[in-house]
């Protein structure tokens, strides 16, 4: 249940910090949306701050262009050949002369055209009198610049030439003869090569006169278009003065919108139907009633706002993406920290447990320990008290067969002693000797046997060391000799090369022969000639000592109990069954082992294995 809440409430965070960020990135878009025309102004003024620039440029190079021609028709009025061919205008070959002067003038000063207009409005002469399209003979009374002149003001006049087709800039003057005004001198400049330079930029250029209509275009499909419509009035005036065809006089398809002071917005759409933008920004030519106008297309300003709001967008949904992987990855460390720390303590309270248990169990094993090293301390304690008390059985069992051996020496002692008395009496000293060195020998025999029977009746020690083989054996069948004896037994021994150390107590190991021994010599009871064979030999698991009789064997019943305690087939009073079991537990104290089995040949084989030890040191041995 607790886990399941966790899960719901990591889920709900991150999913919480993904919708925050989600959220906060689509505000921030939706932001840039609305801020996009404000950026796009922006770059609009920056745009037309940057072509400003080039207006000025146009702007200067008309006024100077203006400036320049402005003087001209009054310095050029003044000669006096155009007065006087204005009142003999029959003259021709001054009308030849003029008409060269004035051709010559036009070629020096850069006018395409100058000519001279009698106050009814006839051209006289003319720079181009020498064209087909000459203005000789033709009347520009209906001209604003001729009635300005003729009044004595400067005339100035933009229109197209009615003549030559050819769009030009007019200024005139008063031709004078003294004070009259006899005549009108008018010039006229063509404006073609300003708008040939205002094609090379990227910028278009276009001129208005005070009606609006544009008189001066780099592009000559706007050649007199207007912005807006113009009013009645104005086409009125234009038709009056012949100014501009008026067919052509047709308003371009504009859409406008001012966002500053200096700049506005203009959307021209052609005839095909395409549209273009343009920043338009104008300056006045206040002398000539000019508007000259600087149109720079608007694509790159709203291609930079795009750019912008794009980048930025872009920039935003990485910052989103950043912070929403950052976010995930803190969330997934922490979740990755939490599930740790819970198997940790997972893992922590079931080492507690284990260790609880494992307590538990080892108090119980320590228990049975216990209860086993008591059994054991029993049992040994038992086993101890068996031995002695089969020691002390076979003791009694050998009190009375040792009585008679002791008496036997005793009394051949005795005897010895007796003869040796006589034989003194006698004087024969060799007699003597030889007697009472047999006396030697039977007490040397009766300590002997002495000595085995104290081994015997002590407890044994119970660690293990060195012990002789060789002396274990010869102990036993000292011990075992009156038995044989009376048997008619027969010793079969290996004949053993060197002295052989086991790992053992000396009298424990003589005392597991012995037991052997005596078994041999009690199964071979009703053989005629009984025999006991005691081999030995070695390999690299121990020394092996066997014993084989010629008796009747075992049953497979009585191997599987030899070693029981208290199992015997002998007749009460003979046997106890202790004998094979106390020996069985000796050879294992000795870390050897004890087998019995049937010979192949008839009668039984017991083998002792004794593991070999070093001879101990000299002082040791002894
Ligand atoms: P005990 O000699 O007092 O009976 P042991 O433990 O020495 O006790 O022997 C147990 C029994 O094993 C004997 O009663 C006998 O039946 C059998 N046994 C031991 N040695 C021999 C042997 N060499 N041949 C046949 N049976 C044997």
């Amino acid at each position: 249940m607790i886990g399941s809440t966790e899960n719901t409430h990591r889920v709900w965070t991150r999913n919480w910090a993904v919708a925050l960020i989600a959220g906060g990135v689509a505000l921030l878009l939706a932001l840039m949306v609305l801020l996009f025309p404000a950026l796009e102004r922006v770059y609009l003024s920056q745009l037309g701050k940057r072509e400003a620039s080039t207006l000025t440029l146009a702007v200067e190079g008309l006024n100077g262009s203006l400036r320049r021609f402005e003087a001209l028709p009054g310095l050029i009025a003044e000669r006096p050949d155009l007065a006087q061919l204005l009142r003999d205008p029959s003259d021709t070959l001054l009308i030849d002369r003029v008409n060269d002067a004035l051709h010559q003038t036009a070629e020096e000063v850069g006018l395409s055209d100058i000519f001279l207009i009698d106050r009814n409005g006839l051209t006289h002469a003319a720079s181009n009198h020498w064209k087909d399209l000459s203005f000789v003979g033709q009347n520009f009374a209906y001209r604003p610049y001729f009635t300005l002149a003729l009044s004595g003001d400067q005339g100035r006049f933009f229109a197209l030439g009615t003549t030559s087709g050819e769009r030009g800039y007019f200024f005139a003057e008063a031709v004078r003869d003294g004070t009259e005004i006899v005549g009108v001198l008018a010039v006229k400049f063509t404006v073609d090569a300003f708008e040939d330079a205002w094609r090379d930029g990227t910028n278009d250029i276009l001129v208005q006169d005070e009606a609006g209509v544009i008189f001066m275009a780099s592009r000559p499909d706007w050649h007199f278009r207007s912005l807006e419509p113009l009013s009645p009035e104005a086409r009125a005036a234009i038709e009056d003065t012949k100014k501009y065809p008026m067919d052509q006089l047709v308003p371009l398809q504009t859409s406008q919108e001012v966002f500053d002071d200096r700049f506005r917005k203009v959307e021209i759409t052609d005839n095909s139907g395409g549209t273009e933008r343009f920043l338009v920004q104008s300056q006045m030519i206040p002398e000539a009633g000019w508007k000259v106008s600087l149109l720079t297309p608007s694509e790159q300003a709203w291609t930079r706002a795009v750019g912008t709001v794009a980048l930025s967008a872009l920039l935003l949904l990485l910052v989103g993406l950043i912070a929403t992987v950052v976010i995930q990855r803190r969330i997934q460390l922490q979740e990755r920290i939490r599930a740790a720390l819970s198997m940790q303590e997972e893992l922590e309270h079931r080492v507690t447990q284990r260790t609880a248990e494992l307590k538990d169990a080892n108090a119980l094993i320590m228990q049975e320990v216990e209860e086993r090293r008591a059994a054991e301390t029993l049992l040994r304690q038992t086993q101890t008290e068996l031995i002695q008390a089969g020691k002390l059985a076979a003791l009694g069992q050998m009190a009375a067969a040792l009585s008679h051996e002791f008496n036997q020496p005793l009394a051949a002692v005795k005897s010895f002693a007796r003869n040796a008395g006589a034989y003194l009496d006698r004087g024969e000293p060799d007699k003597v000797r030889q007697n009472v060195g047999m006396i030697d020998d039977m007490v040397d025999r009766l300590a002997a046997i002495s000595t085995h029977l104290r081994n015997f009746a002590r407890r044994p020690g119970e660690k293990t060391e060195p012990v002789l083989l060789n002396r274990a054996l010869d102990s036993a069948l000292v011990i075992l000799e009156p038995k044989m004896r009376a048997s008619g037994c027969r010793v079969n021994r290996d004949e053993i090369d060197g002295d052989i150390w086991v790992l053992g107590g000396q009298v424990r190991l003589q005392q597991v022969f012995v037991n052997l021994l005596s078994n041999a010599v009690d199964a071979m009871n009703d053989v005629p000639d009984p025999v006991v064979d005691l081999s030995l030999d070695m390999d690299g698991g121990g020394v092996h000592v066997r014993v084989r009789d010629r008796g009747t064997g075992m049953t497979d019943a009585e191997i599987a109990q030899l070693f029981d305690p208290f199992f015997t087939t002998k007749e009460p009073g003979k046997g106890m069954g202790l004998g094979l079991s106390i020996s069985y537990n000796i050879v294992r104290d000795f870390g050897g082992t004890l087998e019995g089995r049937n010979h192949p040949e008839g009668g039984a084989v017991f083998s002792v294995t004794l593991k070999l030890a070093e001879a101990p040191s000299l002082a040791a041995a002894e």
